[in-house]
């Protein structure tokens, strides 16, 4: 999650994890999945071996951008839409996990409903740009919940992290100091409108 939290929240999950029994194989990645006796034997890329009773994959999204490219709309993550779901062609939207706005690539429901009504404008003759609240992501880990708003791709800035009794609070602040983004981390998470009413 290292383009969401900052390191000091990442690793206060790692450890709660690790007391749940998690072992972590950092700075590698898995080579060759063969099937063994029972279950699975795996090959690091580091060359170490992995005896596994089940696999499970979870690498993340990425959007298919190529039927867009060769249509000649511009691509990054996802499909370049500005806050009307339009792209830089006319007459073609995108929406949902495959489109990037303002450099993000946002793969949840919240955009959607919000962007969906734009677009139902847009599509009938009234362009219109979405309104987006902020909308912080919810990560439902019971090892440690997590209350992510995270600030604009490539704001100059610095995170805060402070240690509660149950919790971590990380505060994102700009260079003049105002705050643009937060992480809570356990208990915390409470305090998520109280620090949503504070976002400039
Ligand atoms: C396990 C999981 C849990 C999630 N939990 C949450 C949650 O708790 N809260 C939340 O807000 N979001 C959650 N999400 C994310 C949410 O499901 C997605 O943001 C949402 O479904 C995206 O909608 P979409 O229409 O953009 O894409 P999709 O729902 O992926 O729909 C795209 C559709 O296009 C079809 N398709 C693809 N290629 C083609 C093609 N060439 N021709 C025709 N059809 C095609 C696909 O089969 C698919 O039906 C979760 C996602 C996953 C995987």
């Amino acid at each position: 999650m290292q383009g969401l939290i900052p390191q000091q929240v990442g690793e206060a999950l790692q450890a709660k994890l690790s007391a749940q029994g998690v072992s972590w194989q950092l700075q590698t990645s898995v080579e060759i999945v063969d099937q063994a006796a029972s279950g699975y034997r795996l090959t690091l890329t580091s060359g170490e071996i992995v005896e596994a009773d089940l696999v499970i994959s979870a690498v993340g999204l990425k959007p298919r951008t190529e039927l867009a490219q060769t249509a000649g709309v511009d691509c990054g993550r996802g499909i370049k839409v500005n806050g009307g779901l339009r792209t830089n062609v006319a007459d073609i939207y995108a929406l949902g996990d495959c489109a990037e706005l303002q450099g993000k690539v946002l793969p949840y429901i919240a955009p959607i409903n919000f962007g969906v009504r734009a677009l139902a404008d847009c599509l009938l003759g009234r362009p219109t740009m979405a309104q987006y609240p902020h909308m912080p992501v919810v990560v439902k880990t019971p090892a440690l919940l997590l209350t992510i708003q995270s600030p604009e791709v490539g704001l100059e800035g610095e995170w805060q992290t402070e240690a509660t009794d149950d919790g971590l609070r990380s505060l994102f602040r700009d260079s003049a100091g105002m705050l643009k983004g937060f992480v809570l981390a356990g208990s915390c998470t409470a305090e998520r409108q109280q620090w949503l009413d504070q976002l400039i």
